[in-house]
């Protein structure tokens, strides 16, 4: 294939569904096992602990420290197959330099990856893994490190965005509060924003991709911090014209249409709605509830669990969402 041709077929990789997404990874996967008959041998024995996600990502990404493809299989360490590198000559397994790497027990990560996507409490989640709550806490947040960064690089098109409110909690923290503890989550005490509600930016295009980002502040500074780069005047814009929205917009000369009133967009243009990011933020939340409240500097966390969850689709299983905590998200937003 012609180079040009390539980035052609590269840069509609972006436009892809998930369920397309998946397709053409599968596609890839086989032709490259085709490709590679020698790699395809050891194979046969290409089952380790994570099952054959380790051994994809390793045939994907190549070498952990200086990203050679020249791999040669290194044994068994720990119930995972070791490679080594024969351009760096370093030794790695898939889980070397993610953040599951020094992470035990990995017998029960299938489990644990289970209870995530059914949503457990972590009461639950310990019960089923066998484990302490304070490991399934640690666990956790060690399986949302990778997610928490896998959100799209660019969004296409028509992309509704807005803000929504979380009230600010302290949980987990003992000491230190800047105020008294609030009893078991509670509900934002007034819609919009407010000194202890949390803004959260969504943005989503019409093929579902979705980012998302904690504000510092609901002002366009922050929203621009966030989206720049992410929605670009090729695109337009849709907000329920707030303030914030309307100002990044027209500091950085993307289109944007305000709808006059949520879920009711002019006759005219009955296509600029945020419908579907209003939609979104009603999962979110309504998903949120079970935790009782979520600390607020673990939020990002919960925001890419959602919406792994979400970019996934179905059937999600236990495999794929490992494949996400080691960093290969359904983003492809690869963390090092
Ligand atoms: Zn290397």
């Amino acid at each position: 294939m012609k180079s040009e041709e390539f980035s052609v077929w590269l840069s509609a990789i972006s436009a892809m569904s998930a369920a397309q997404r998946a397709e053409a990874l599968a596609a890839l996967e086989k032709s490259a096992a085709d490709a590679a008959p020698g790699m395809k041998t050891k194979s046969n024995r290409s089952e380790d602990a994570l099952g054959t996600t380790g051994v994809k990502r390793v045939e994907r990404q190549g070498c952990p420290h200086c990203a050679s493809r020249e791999i040669v299989g290194w044994g068994r360490s720990d119930g995972l197959l070791r490679y080594r590198c024969k351009s760096c000559r370093r030794t790695f397994n898939a889980l070397t330099k993610t953040p599951m790497a020094h992470l035990r027990k990995r017998e029960k990560w299938l489990a644990h990856a289970r209870a995530m996507i059914e949503g457990r409490s972590l009461a639950k989640t310990a019960e089923l893994c066998g484990v302490h709550p304070t490991t399934a806490f640690r666990w956790r947040h060690r399986f949302l490190r990778a997610p928490a960064d896998d959100k799209p690089r660019t969004l296409n098109g028509i992309v509704e965005a807005d803000e929504t409110f979380i009230l600010e909690s302290f949980k987990g923290r003992r000491s230190d509060l800047p105020r008294a503890a609030r009893k078991r989550g509670g509900t934002a005490r007034h819609p919009g924003s407010y000194q202890d509600n949390i803004p959260v930016l969504v943005a989503r295009d019409r093929k579902g991709a979705t980012f998302d980002a904690v504000l510092p502040q609901d002002d366009s500074a922050s929203i621009a911090a966030a989206l720049t780069g992410i929605v670009t005047p090729g695109n337009h814009l849709v907000g329920d014209g707030g303030k914030p929205l309307a100002a990044f917009a027209r500091k950085a000369r993307i289109p944007f249409h305000a709808v006059p009133a949520p879920g009711k967009p002019t006759p005219e243009a009955p296509h600029l709605h945020i419908n579907n990011v209003n939609a979104y933020h009603s999962r979110l939340k309504q998903w949120l509830n079970r935790f009782n409240g979520v600390a607020t500097r673990n939020l990002p966390n919960y925001l890419g669990w959602r919406r792994a969850l979400e970019a996934w689709g179905q059937p999600l299983d236990p495999p794929k969402w490992i494949l996400g905590a080691i960093g290969n998200g359904p983003y492809q937003h690869l963390t090092r």
